[in-house]
């Protein structure tokens, strides 16, 4: 319900605030490499997800003709 601005107090409108703080971006260590990596993603770092599955695995200067 509306109430008229005058009629907060400085006191209740601080006590409504005080919840209004945001909240550091969660983190956790990869169990794999020990990289810092949000929980529920991929690391970054080196591509394993829940200490088994390997994502990423791509070379840059890989060279078809050396592997055939
Ligand atoms: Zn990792």
């Amino acid at each position: 319900m509306a109430v008229p601005k005058s009629k907060i107090t400085k006191s209740k409108r601080g006590m409504r605030r005080s919840h209004d703080a945001l909240k550091g971006e969660a983190f956790g260590e990869c169990g794999n490499c020990g990289e810092l990596k949000r929980p529920h993603h991929v690391c970054a770092a080196c591509g394993h997800y829940r200490d088994r599955e390997v994502i990423v695995a791509v070379e840059p200067d890989f060279d078809e003709d050396e592997a055939a």
